[in-house]
């Protein structure tokens, strides 16, 4: 069999169980079964797949077709047009993400000193890092085992002179000995608790809770960072939140019982207002 027509059988049955996307997941699945990119791939399209390879993807699609989502079957995922490593250990970034990346990238000044909070993959952090010539960045976030993975990411991109990691708590108190910074982006998790039973399986059952839910309203993190955490800011300092849909008001109102000034909110390609900004 050659690897086009393996591609297409993937390609069938993801569709055939209802898979959105199964076009790109297929060419991903077959990619990772092989150890190929995806310019080999195209290069290889007529040759045929040895035994192995056959094997390893029957054994990658009955993961993706038990639930599993595709990133954490091949441990990459692209976020802002950089090949990230994800796993089980961090949150998938999702494209509306970008959405933040790209606004913290609008409003810096030459030399912006940035703290991502909540960092999982450290998506956020380093898409600002790599497209700002002369910034540093601080990914913080609670969980040792997602820092693990954004040190990793900063290795894989070559960050290291500019980019570093840092356990911290955004529910606790903002530690100084982080420094200070003219920018806090965040995309902390934000998901209603009540919320959880509705969640598709693929989130609920894969992706880390701790990064997910924010509490019986789902806006923990953001009382918690705009009330302990403003001193990690210089005075005119920037803060970039994403918010869950319908959220943005109350993360504006938060805002500004701690005092930041509310600036602007940015929607997403659906409409819905993904970006909260403030200033301090
Ligand atoms: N900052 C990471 C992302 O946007 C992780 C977010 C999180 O863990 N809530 O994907």
């Amino acid at each position: 069999m050659t690897y086009s027509s393996l591609c297409i059988g993937v390609r069938n049955t993801l569709r055939g169980r209802g898979i959105s996307g199964a076009e790109l997941e297929a060419r991903l699945i077959v990619c990772a079964a092989a150890g190929i990119d995806a310019d080999t791939y195209y290069r290889c399209l007529g040759q045929t797949v040895p035994d192995r390879t056959m094997n390893r993807c029957e054994e990658l699609l009955g993961r993706r077709l038990s639930g599993e989502p595709v990133a954490y079957i091949t441990g990459k995922w692209e976020f802002f047009g950089l090949e990230l490593i994800v796993d089980r250990r961090v949150l998938i970034p999702r494209i509306d993400t970008e959405i933040l990346a790209e606004e913290a990238i609008r409003l810096a000044a030459p030399g912006v000193r940035i703290l991502d909070m909540c960092c999982g993959s450290g998506c956020v952090g380093i898409a600002a890092a790599v497209n700002l010539p002369g910034s540093r960045a601080v990914l913080a976030d609670i969980s040792r085992e997602a820092l693990s993975v954004a040190g990793e990411n900063i290795a894989l991109l070559g960050l290291e002179d500019k980019v570093s990691t840092a356990l911290a708590d955004s529910l606790g108190e903002y530690d100084p000995s982080l420094g200070k910074f003219d920018m806090i982006v965040c995309n902390p998790p934000y998901i209603r608790t009540d919320e959880a039973p509705r969640l598709d399986a693929s989130v609920k059952d894969y992706e880390p809770g701790i990064a997910l839910f924010g509490g019986a309203d789902g806006l923990d993190h953001y009382r918690s960072i705009c009330s302990n955490w403003t001193g990690a800011l210089f005075p005119g300092g920037y803060i970039l939140f994403e918010c869950g849909a319908g959220q943005a008001r109350s993360v504006e109102q938060i805002m500004r019982e701690n005092g930041l000034k509310v600036k602007s909110t940015v929607k997403d390609t659906s409409g819905v207002e993904r970006v909260a900004v403030g200033q301090k």
